[in-house]
């Protein structure tokens, strides 16, 4: 009854376009948007996972990116739902500075629902963004001891009121019955807006930026951090980078959007 109520004073709509849905919808996409989204191609790079095809295919055969095979970067292995084309600035890091400049370039469904869910303050969009995850993860599900989403500095969470990647970690972790973890990663520095820095002077300001918690927590932990969006992987891999300097065993990364 309240379901209907609800529906009726606020019929549900799309959460990438805005369409109006039908009051009956149980999907938060419009079918337009849910077949538009563009998920990732199978011939990837092993470690990082973008797409060979589109910039760094390696002529002797070996499926490892230009990138990671001049500097692997800490995390074992990276893999993302979908893409999204990519002009300029670093989004992932960028976003994280709050500045929503580098966003304004995205133009497809998954972004849109991102960009909407990151400064529009609505919770109920995590529900979207579950849907975009899709039934299958693109990673061996049983292979990890505890999800940790990519921390917020807590000036930042304040001002915005959640993170968007420990929602969608919450959603992982349930979808593969693994220990959810939120403490133990934290946020030290808040970086500031880096979408007018170049790619050295974002890697510098990351530097120290997150730290461990009672490393006793992922001593010897096989761990799946998640994040929403992946550009350069620079966060990803600092992340990666404190996790196993603090004791984990291995980190992947899961992200929803990739920047190809
Ligand atoms: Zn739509
Ligand atoms: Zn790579």
């Amino acid at each position: 009854m309240l379901h209907y109520l609800i529906n009726f004073f606020y019929p549900p709509r799309c959460a990438a376009c805005d369409v109006r849905l039908g009051s009956g919808a149980m999907r938060r996409l419009c079918e337009q948007c849910h077949a538009a989204i563009d998920r990732m191609p199978d011939a990837l790079c092993e470690i990082c996972g973008i797409p060979l095809e589109t910039n760094c295919y390696d002529a002797d055969g070996t499926e490892w990116c230009v990138k990671c095979r001049s500097a692997p970067p800490h995390f074992s292995r990276a893999r993302a739902v979908v893409r999204y084309r990519h002009d300029g600035g670093d989004r992932n890091d960028a976003a994280d500075g709050g500045d929503g400049s580098a966003a304004a370039h995205l133009s497809d469904v998954v972004p849109s629902i991102i960009r909407r869910h990151k400064y529009g303050l609505d919770q109920s969009l995590s529900h979207a963004l579950a849907e975009c995850l899709g039934d299958q993860l693109p990673l061996g599900e049983a292979d990890y001891d505890v999800i940790i989403p990519v921390p917020l500095h807590i000036g930042r969470l304040r001002w915005r009121g959640f993170n968007q990647a420990a929602m969608l970690a919450v959603t992982v972790a349930r979808r593969i019955d693994r220990p959810l973890d939120l403490r133990t990663l934290v946020r030290v520095r808040d970086t500031p807006p880096q979408t007018r820095q170049n790619r050295g002077e974002r890697i510098k300001n990351l530097k120290r930026a997150f730290a461990v918690r009672r490393p006793a927590r992922i001593a010897s932990r096989r761990i799946l951090l998640i994040d929403d969006v992946m550009t350069t992987g620079a966060t990803a891999d600092e992340c990666a980078r404190t996790l196993l300097a603090a004791g984990a065993r291995r980190v992947d990364v899961l992200t929803l959007a990739r920047a190809v």
